[in-house]
């Protein structure tokens, strides 16, 4: 390695600037990628910091006007070193550019003014501001007079109120201030995200399972083990106190920490959470944060004014100087993986963060993934288990509802007898209901009304998808065929693509339970910026009856009069066209089913489906979490599916239909080779073909997946297609490691 790519200045917008600089020998054991350097720079040959951010052999420009870095900063670790060697890390483990990963490690400051709070004070002593006053009153600068007063009973006073309320015009204030007479004292605030209401130390007991976990944790902390913790436990037993009491102790270390949740469940409930518990010192990220407020937050990390940043994914990269420990509550979500390029996971990204800085790692989640729960038993995690309900709630009792038999007894409505019974006993006990409707599968595949099985792939064990073009395909071998006229399985002609709404079961409740109050939670009515909030506690303040939502109204929340959980159609996650749809219908149902009952009444959870034989639902009804890995990691082994193995999606994008699809299969034809080259190692390439959205926009889209046992070779076969990136103008190359969903 001779030149190296150096980003000279972090907090420029264009952080794709880069310059070549060649490394003399003698630094060359010290320069990686990360390293703080000196380099001369431009034309007046100023010194300047920079980073390297890549290392190559070949110049880019005239060797002999390849000037050399000067020296390597001497100062040990900087919080930006540290972040582009992640990005690195990324974009190695998760494929895009260095500089798709610098964008989303660096918190670059963008184009916004800080805000800013001008206050004024008196740059003269206070004889000469009584003369002044004097003279301004008998020449009658009845302004100007106004303010030297002010200032002499009290200063400073806000810039605001000297041009409101005193009526002093810019032009005199700038008049003043340029005789030296007043000055401006310009402060940065911080656009702080902190709650803002009480602070109680309300501390409960931990029961023995809990004490043990934070026993386990801190004690290897101490111990200078560095570990990634699974907590499993079961749905209410109690895993946010394990949190709060090991960061408690974290923090007692003068150590910070980065808590990840999903976006959805970051709510009113879970700042106020963590803010009584912690005060002023916690901050939080969401995205409806502006990009100031966003980098305001990243700036009190790192200056050291907060020890808690509380975020979806991307706080992972909040610029604490003394990191302690990671958290990642539920796990399991998806939203933990990004869906812009690098598309990495928050999960791996931040055990890598952790190795790094010798922190720790905890998970939690009461439906592991499978992935994370696969590495526990490896003996790569350390497994935790809470295996109760904190408060000695008893799990609720879970019934299944065969829609077939409602179909057969000419029951049409989306309520079950069964359910509207149970609807209509809580209302007269008032006591709340959670209606819960699944919509990832609405525009999805196609099933059997009678017989409930989904058309599947005969080639995948996917179900097929419909297109509006009337035939159903596979997106992960491209199969199609004409929409069937009947189900291949038992011959009924009542094939039908799922597509009830929310807003749909809204209308029919209000029917058929009119004096119920009804609110309904889902991606329409949570448009505005509080409005999550705003339902949310409208419920928990008993408001509303019934609770009609998507998975939003799943994650996390705590409602203690709860005891009916209503699932509408349990099949819609199992019929989508995704490995993990067994997977996602499981964490979700047992996810749904663990609102219920979390106080002192019992709760009761009924699940609708055309599919109550199938294990994704029998084993979610008991929270039987054991006994669904098993089967489900049966069926990834079979297939090669993640984590028995790893997928590459690499998907081509392009304007030009058959450039795309040549370009594809291209890429397709270079790794048929590699495979072979790796001849021993389990490969198997899969495609090319036209991805589910064969076009977006008028872009052709065109995937080609990858599975292997071994991800190293997968990210070496991904180094050899990015190669082609530069060849194919028109086509925009898109890698996604162990995808979510499918293309
Ligand atoms: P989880 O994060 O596993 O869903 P929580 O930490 O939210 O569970 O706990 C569920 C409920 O039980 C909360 O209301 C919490 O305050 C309460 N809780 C947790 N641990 C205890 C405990 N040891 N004693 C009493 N209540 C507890
Ligand atoms: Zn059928
Ligand atoms: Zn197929």
């Amino acid at each position: 390695m001779l030149y190296a790519d150096i980003i000279v200045d972090i907090s420029h917008e264009n952080l794709d600037k880069t310059y070549q600089y060649r490394i003399p020998d003698s630094l060359q054991a010290e320069v990686g990628i990360g390293t703080p350097v000196y380099i001369s720079f431009g034309n007046g040959n100023r010194r300047r910091q920079g980073y390297v951010v890549g290392l190559s052999e070949q110049p880019k420009i005239e060797e002999a006007r390849i000037k050399e870095i000067d020296e390597v900063i001497p100062k040990g670790v900087v919080i930006e070193s540290r972040m582009i060697a992640l990005a690195y890390w990324m974009k190695q483990n998760f494929g895009g550019t260095m500089n798709d990963a610098l964008r989303t490690v660096l918190s670059v400051k963008k184009s916004v003014r800080p805000m800013e709070h001008k206050r004024i004070v008196l740059a003269v002593s206070r004889e000469k501001a009584e003369e002044l006053l004097k003279e301004y009153a008998k020449k009658h600068y009845v302004a100007k007079a106004r303010l030297i007063k002010e200032l002499l009973e009290y200063q400073p006073i806000p810039r605001e109120f000297v041009l409101g309320k005193l009526n002093v015009s810019p032009a005199s204030l700038r008049g003043l201030e340029q005789q030296g007479i007043i000055s401006t004292i310009v402060e940065e605030e911080y656009r702080k995200t902190t709650y803002t209401g009480e602070t109680t130390k309300k501390q409960v007991i931990l029961n023995a399972e809990q004490q043990n976990a934070v026993d386990v944790i801190c004690r290897e902390y101490e111990e200078g083990k560095r570990n990634t913790y699974l907590i499993h436990g079961v749905t209410g037993s109690g895993k946010t106190e394990v949190y709060l009491n090991v960061i408690e102790q974290m923090i007692a270390q003068k150590k910070q920490v980065i808590v990840l949740i999903p976006e959805i469940a970051l709510t009113y409930q879970t700042v106020r959470r963590f803010s009584e518990r912690f005060g002023e010192r916690v901050a939080f990220l969401h995205s409806k944060l502006s990009q100031g407020e966003r980098y305001d937050q990243y700036r009190r990390a790192k200056d050291g004014d907060i020890d808690i940043m509380i975020g979806p994914r991307s706080a992972l990269f909040t610029p604490f100087q003394n990191l302690g420990c990671i958290v990642i509550d539920e796990e399991h979500e998806n939203s933990y993986k990004s869906d812009v390029t690098p598309k990495y996971h928050a999960r791996e990204t931040a055990v890598e963060l952790a190795r790094m800085t010798n922190s720790c790692v905890i998970l939690g989640s009461a439906t592991p993934s499978l992935e994370a729960y696969q590495k526990a038993l490896d003996g790569k995690y350390r497994l935790l288990r809470l295996t109760s309900r904190a408060k000695n709630a008893k799990l609720p009792d879970v019934e299944i509802v065969d829609l077939k038999e409602e179909l057969k007894a000419k029951n049409r409505s989306m309520f079950s007898r069964r359910l509207a019974e149970e609807i209509e006993k809580r209302l007269e006990n008032q006591e709340q209901i959670m209606l819960f409707l699944n919509r990832r599968g609405y525009s999805g595949s196609l099933s059997c009304r009678s017989c409930g099985k989904p058309v599947m792939c005969p080639h995948c064990s996917v179900a097929l998808n419909l297109h509006s073009d009337q035939t159903i395909h596979c997106h992960y071998c491209g199969y199609h065929i004409p929409v069937l006229k009947e189900c291949p399985t038992c011959g009924s002609p009542y094939l039908a693509a799922f597509g009830t709404g929310t807003q749909k079961v809204e209308e029919a409740v209000k029917k058929l339970f009119p004096n119920a109050r009804v609110l309904r939670m889902d991606a329409d009515t949570t448009k505005e910026k509080e409005s999550y909030e705003k339902i949310l506690s409208s419920f928990a303040n008993e408001e509303a009856d019934i609770l009609v939502g998507t998975q939003m109204i799943v994650k996390g929340h705590d409602f203690p009069k709860v005891t009916l959980v209503g699932i509408l159609a349990a099949d819609l996650s199992l019929n989508v066209a995704d490995y993990r749809a067994s997977e996602r219908t499981f964490q979700l149902l047992a996810q749904a089913a663990g609102r219920a009952g979390r106080a002192e009444r019992e709760g009761k959870v009924i699940i609708q489906t055309y599919q109550p034989e199938h294990y994704s639902v029998q084993t979610a009804a008991t929270e039987n979490y054991t006994a669904f890995f098993e089967q489900e990691t049966a069926y990834r082994r079979l297939m090669k599916y993640p984590p028995k193995a790893h997928i590459l999606a690499v998907l081509c994008v392009g304007k030009d239909e058959q450039k795309t699809e040549q370009f594809c299969r291209k890429l397709a034809d270079r790794a048929k080779q590699f495979v072979k080259e790796k001849s021993g190692e389990y490969m198997a390439v899969i495609g090319p073909a036209k991805a589910t959205i064969a076009k977006t926009n008028d872009f052709y889209r065109n995937v080609l997946y990858i599975k292997a046992e071994n991800y190293d070779i997968l990210t070496e076969l991904a180094s050899c297609l990015e190669n082609y990136r530069e060849t194919e103008k028109n086509v925009i190359l898109q890698l996604d490691f162990n995808p979510m969903g499918n293309y």
